[in-house]
């Protein structure tokens, strides 16, 4: 047992909350006339989500809801809104998908003609419901829910509606839901492809020209990570040269700065000698005044000895005079010569000064005196002896000093003739030595202007360095100047080196020019722009991928999903057929009944998808018009019903009787409810039409058919009622509202009546 409980509350004439509780296989639904049973039967319908309000006896959604009622005092207001509740036993898991025993669907509409669905009191959408009830066998189109006067529906439908209804019946629809949302998801899939095809092909030619630009840049960076080796070899041996060449430049310097320092040296000092030569001109005049003092002194001494001869003279004579006074005295004696005279010649005579005056006063003085002083001869004799004596012992001094003075004075002069020689020999050595001291200095200094120049092309050298490693850094990055500062020792300056570095540097300066036509300037952006849209162009490409897998899939299952349906409709068909041939021999005592599949007349051929698309909508297209049929053409397949009654020749059924009518679709109904039983079966008034003999053959299907599906069976047939486990009397009171009472058989009975 699936159904538990339905509760209807302001839905059409019931005004007020009524519920039934279905607790038995067969629940009997009596009544009047107009007392609101249909309207039971269609709460059914409208809480599981019929959409049409038309099947539903009404013009729009607000026909669903209590529009009041009766007149006076028994006026009755009406309804704001109508609700249908049914409850659903889910203990067995009847809908697989809820893990709840009790599972409860309702549905409200409002006056705005606006409607909710709940599930287990939560809200959701329509399309959950009915795939809700899709997987508990409870269909769309209804067939289970058989309302007043369509007893027969199942034959006066189209061969398409009938298949439909017998799919539904067979549990196929949940194929079919599956099967369209398949080609939907393939018709979206294959949109998508498109889109995304049609999307890489638009970024294609971006993708081509950031290729080409990204080659660019690697080639750049290539030509850049050469020019940072380049760089960094040149660099190195470059400073590594600077540095050897100072260093050499500077230790062949030491020596001539050396030189020149000590040439400048002996230079000063050789003309110093030069210049104290002066002196030698001092020396010849002092020579020249030796030459004279001598000379003066050589003269003095000459006269002094010749002074000293006269003296020497005068003396003997002097002797000779007193020896002949003495003899005179003889004869002339003692002439005198007063002393006192003589002291005054002789005082008044400057000694030294000149001799000759002495002399000749003296002989004046004698003379004078010859004759008065005849006998003082011999004592004035003795006198000038004496004084003579005197003057020549102060001659001899003088002469003796002279000598002294004269041997001293040539000993001066021939000391300072040997220095002036020797002088001389000096001033030539020394001009010998300005000569060689500046001879060499030219050279010391032209080696030293080479060493100079070198310095300065060094320099040049230097500048040049400096400057690359400027560029370096800016052209080729940071990394060209990060070099290795202490490269093999002694290899920097060789002359191979120089030609090495003399390449490298003309590399360097083609590099530097072909990455400036590289020009590899916004690589970044452009790399990461590459980057970005090939990731973009790799993701739509495996999108493709994706899709066509998906595609594959999905074509795959739909073919696996028509296969299936193909399948389980035709072994449903057989099983049906079966069932049906069984159940009409049991209520005509004979005769053939079975289904077939049939072709559809078409017009045009509709799409499979919109095929199925109107199937599953439930909007039952109408029998085709004689235009469509003018244009015949093989439509869908279709089934037809084929009757054959016994014991009488008329076949098919438009010529079948109404009773007739009625029993062969029950049979009908009741085939394909027992092949794949729904979880229940609302009947309205089926057995109308049925006299006494039939009503209990029907009575006997109801009771084997409620072994699988509960039944709901409105009627007005007793021996429908006697069948019933539970009845459910519906009364309409003045106010136009529909009550609800549960009665024994014996009322119902009544109450049918
Ligand atoms: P029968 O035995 O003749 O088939 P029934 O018991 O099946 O009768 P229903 O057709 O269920 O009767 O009831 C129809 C009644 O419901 C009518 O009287 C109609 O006026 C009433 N009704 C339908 N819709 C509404 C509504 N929205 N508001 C009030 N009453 C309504």
């Amino acid at each position: 047992m699936h159904l538990k409980s339905l509760e209807v509350s302001g839905f059409k004439s019931f005004a007020k909350k009524a519920s039934l509780a279905f607790t038995t296989p067969i629940t009997g639904i009596v009544g009047p006339n107009g007392s609101g049973k249909s309207n039971i039967a269609e709460s059914f319908r409208f809480v599981l989500g019929e959409q049409s309000i038309k099947s539903l006896r009404g013009r729009r959604g607000e026909d669903m809801i209590w529009n009041g009622g009766g007149d006076g005092a028994s006026a009755a207001g009406r309804a704001n809104r109508a609700s249908v509740k049914l409850v659903f036993d889910n203990s067995k898991r009847l809908f697989p998908s809820i893990d709840f025993d009790e599972v409860s669907i309702e549905r409200v509409v409002h006056r705005d003609n606006s409607n909710e669905y709940l599930l287990n009191g939560s809200q959701v959408r329509l399309k959950d419901i009915v795939e809700i009830l899709g997987s508990a066998h409870i269909g769309a189109t209804g067939y289970h829910i058989i309302s007043q006067g369509e007893a027969d529906r199942i034959l006066s439908a189209s061969i398409r509606e009938r298949r439909e209804m017998i799919e539904d019946a067979l549990g196929l629809k949940v194929y079919q839901w599956k099967k369209l949302e398949s080609m939907r998801k393939l018709e979206r899939t294959e949109e998508n492809m498109k889109q995304v095809e049609s999307l890489r092909r638009e970024i294609a030619p971006h993708i081509r020209f950031l290729k080409k630009q990204v080659e660019k840049i690697e080639r750049a960076e290539e030509l850049r990570r050469e020019l940072i080796q380049l760089y960094k070899a040149y660099l190195a041996d470059e400073e590594a040269y600077i540095r050897a060449e100072r260093e050499s430049i500077a230790a062949a310097s030491a020596a001539p700065r050396k030189e020149a320092a000590d040439l400048d040296r002996e230079l000063e000092s050789a003309k110093k000698i030069l210049t104290g030569s002066k002196g030698s001109d001092a020396k010849s005049g002092e020579v020249v005044g030796l030459e004279s003092r001598i000379k003066a002194v050589r003269a003095e001494k000459d006269s002094i000895t010749r002074e000293l001869g006269r003296i020497e003279g005068e003396m003997n004579a002097c002797r000779r005079a007193i020896d002949k006074e003495k003899e005179k005295q003889k004869r002339d004696e003692f002439k005198t010569i007063y002393l006192k005279d003589l002291e005054e010649a002789v005082a008044s005579a400057e000694i030294f000064q000149t001799v000759k005056e002495v002399i000749s006063s003296l002989r004046a003085f004698i003379s004078r005196h010859r004759q008065s002083v005849d006998s003082s001869v011999i004592a004035d004799s003795e006198k000038e002896i004496e004084a003579l004596s005197r003057e020549k012992a102060g001659l001899e001094s003088r002469l003796k000093d002279l000598i002294e003075e004269e041997s001293r004075l040539s000993k001066e002069y021939e000391s300072l003739k040997a220095s002036i020689e020797k002088d001389k020999d000096t001033n030539r050595d020394a001009e010998k030595e300005v000569f060689r001291v500046i001879a060499r200095q030219n050279e010391v200094r032209s080696a030293l202007a080479a060493l100079s120049g070198r310095s300065a092309a060094l320099d040049r050298i230097e500048a040049d360095f400096k400057r690359e490693l400027g560029e370096a850094a800016s052209i080729a990055g940071r990394e060209a100047v990060e070099y290795d500062r202490a490269p093999e020792a002694g290899r920097a300056s060789s002359a191979e080196t120089r030609q090495e570095q003399e390449e490298r540097r003309r590399k360097i300066e083609k590099h530097k020019v072909r990455l400036e036509d590289a020009g590899g300037a916004g690589g970044a952006e452009v790399m990461k722009e590459y980057k970005e849209t090939e990731e973009r162009d790799a993701f739509l490409a495996k999108e493709i991928v994706d899709l066509e897998k998906a595609r594959e899939e999905l074509v795959r299952l739909i073919a696996e999903l028509d296969a299936r349906l193909d399948m389980e409709f035709k072994s449903g068909i057989l099983k049906i057929n079966a069932e049906f041939q069984k159940l009409f021999t049991l209520m005509f005592g004979g005769g053939r009944a079975e289904l077939s599949v049939v072709k559809e007349a078409r017009r045009r051929k509709k799409s499979e998808m919109e095929e199925l698309d109107e199937a599953l909508s439930g909007d039952m297209p109408g029998a085709p018009s004689d235009a469509e049929m003018d244009a015949q053409e093989d439509g869908p397949e279709g089934l037809e019903v084929s009757v054959s009654l016994p014991r009488k020749k008329v076949k098919g059924l438009m010529m079948l009787s109404g009773g007739e009518r009625a029993l062969t679709s029950i049979a009908l109904l009741f085939a394909i409810s027992q092949v794949n039983p729904p979880p229940f079966i609302i009947l309205d008034e089926t057995d109308a039409a049925l006299d006494e003999a039939n009503s209990k053959k029907y009575g006997d299907m109801i009771a084997d058919l409620s072994r699988r599906s509960q039944l709901i069976l409105i009627t007005h047939n007793r021996e429908t009622m006697s069948r019933a486990g539970v009845i459910y009397g519906v009364t309409m009171g003045s106010d136009g509202a529909s009550r609800l009472l549960s009665i024994a058989f014996e009322e119902a009975v009544a109450v049918a009546k």
